[in-house]
């Protein structure tokens, strides 16, 4: 991990939460991968869970493949952990890499954000110069719905939502640590979104902020749904016993908009005046997906081999899928990029897709004391031959304990060092 871990710049907190790169390095670097692919050359638009998953698994099982990774951001940063970071249980160094390790393992990086796919020349606009491909993979992750939450695109600069990787994670911590008492918000909103626990572990971990810092605090969260989406059991016994006097959680309780210059939000119920907030919005796929047309709010895929209905030879990856049983977590996307790297694999070989069935864990911590405590939930997928598609099962354990959050712990290295390293 050492190799591959470096403390690395301080992303700056900005508006728009965009990690600009470098134009100069764009041009060059993307004239030499012009012209278009002889045939060998996948491209996979995204550097994160499940691209570099997919990235990964390709090279170092068909070493021959041409592997060009397309990623806009210049660092990888993990959101898996990170509510550990708000709570001042890890430090943000422990969730930045660089993206170096990933030319000592064979893969072309590029980074560029892309602009346009021409399926029917295999072509990608990027922001540095078009490149072409044989096989696209695309693993863009979310983007957030603002026009669902009328006032939080005027308010950004004051209300960061922090669930996707970069700047905006440090905005909302440095939200947090300015905060010194009063009302903080915390809007959820209705499914499906990113890590449907990571709202829930987000009010933990704040919560035990707020605790050690002895703040008179309310942290209360307007949640759209009647319940929390995962692990809701042990959430809401964690919150009584552990922050009883600090978090108070309202189920079914929508935001309709957020006046920040006011401090307000208008909800189901009435107003609620605060004087911090973190509003996550509703959300959807990356948006590259709506300009490949191979989507709309999400990407319907193929369960058989992960290609997109639109494409063949588009496949999907990560939390941009939709239309199937998946959470959408980063253990799914590293398992899910392997399957699908494995799906064009087959393609390349002329070979018949055989469905291989994916897998997930997911922790959440709800303490943080002594490294923490955690509690977790796995889903099995199994093919359904006759139907086309996955059955999913789950299994819980809503006990927060030592073990299953040292486990968290062992499961983030291990994947970011299979990814990163
Ligand atoms: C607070 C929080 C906690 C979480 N905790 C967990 C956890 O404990 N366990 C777990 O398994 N999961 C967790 N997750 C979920 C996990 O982060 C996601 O499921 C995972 O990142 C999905 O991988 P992805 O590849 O789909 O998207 P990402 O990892 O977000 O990668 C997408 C990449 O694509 C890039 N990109 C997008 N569009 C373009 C473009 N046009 N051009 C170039 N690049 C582009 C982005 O910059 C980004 O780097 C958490 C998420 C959050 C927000």
């Amino acid at each position: 991990m050492d190799t591959t871990r470096r403390r690395l710049f301080t992303l700056g907190v900005g508006a728009a939460g965009v990690i600009m790169a470098a134009p100069a390095i764009l041009r060059a670097t993307s004239r030499m991968l012009m012209p278009a692919a002889g045939g060998n050359r996948v491209v996979i638009v995204g550097g994160g869970w499940g691209g570099l998953s997919a990235a990964r698994w390709l090279k170092r099982s068909r070493p021959s493949t041409e592997v060009v990774i397309v990623e806009q951001n210049n660092i990888f940063m993990s959101c898996p952990l990170s509510n550990l970071y708000l709570g001042n249980v890890l430090p943000l160094d422990r969730l930045q890499f660089s993206y170096a390790g990933l030319g000592r393992a064979g893969v072309v990086f590029q980074q560029a954000r892309v602009t346009g796919v021409d399926r029917d020349s295999r072509v990608l606009e990027t922001s540095g110069g078009k490149i072409g491909y044989d096989y696209l993979m695309l693993s863009p992750g979310i983007d957030y719905m603002w026009d669902q939450v009328p006032g939080l695109w005027e308010g950004r600069h004051d209300i960061p939502i922090a669930f996707k990787p970069g700047p905006e994670h440090l905005h909302l911590k440095e939200t947090i640590d300015k905060f010194e008492g009063g009302v903080f918000a915390l809007c959820i909103p209705e499914g499906p979104i990113r890590c449907p626990p990571g709202p829930y572990e987000r009010i933990a971990m704040i919560a035990y902020n707020f605790k050690k810092r002895g703040l008179k605090a309310k942290l209360i969260v307007l949640d759209a749904n009647a319940k929390p989406m995962s692990k809701g059991k042990g959430f809401l016994a964690a919150y009584e016993s552990l922050y009883g006097d600090i978090v108070e959680y309202n189920p079914s309780h929508q935001i309709e908009s957020v006046d920040h210059a006011k401090r307000r939000i208008t909800h189901t119920f009435g107003d609620l005046d605060y004087d911090a907030a973190n509003i996550i919005p509703p959300m959807q796929a990356g948006e590259i997906v709506r300009i490949a047309g191979v989507g709309k709010r999400w990407a319907p895929i193929n369960a058989t081999d992960f290609s997109t209905l639109a494409d063949p030879r588009v496949f999907m990856i990560g939390d941009a899928i939709g239309d199937q049983p998946f959470p959408k977590s980063g253990f799914m996307a590293n398992t899910v990029g392997k399957i699908a790297a494995a799906h064009v694999m087959e393609k390349l070989e002329g070979k018949d897709p055989t469905p291989i069935e994916p897998a997930n864990t997911c922790f959440s911590m709800v303490d943080g004391d002594d490294g923490g405590r955690s509690i977790w939930v796995t889903h099995g997928f199994t093919w359904n031959a006759g139907e086309s598609k996955f059955d999913r099962t789950a299994t819980v354990d809503l006990n927060p304990t030592r073990d299953s959050a040292q486990a968290a712990m062992r499961w983030a290295s291990s994947i970011w060092s299979e990814m990163l390293g």
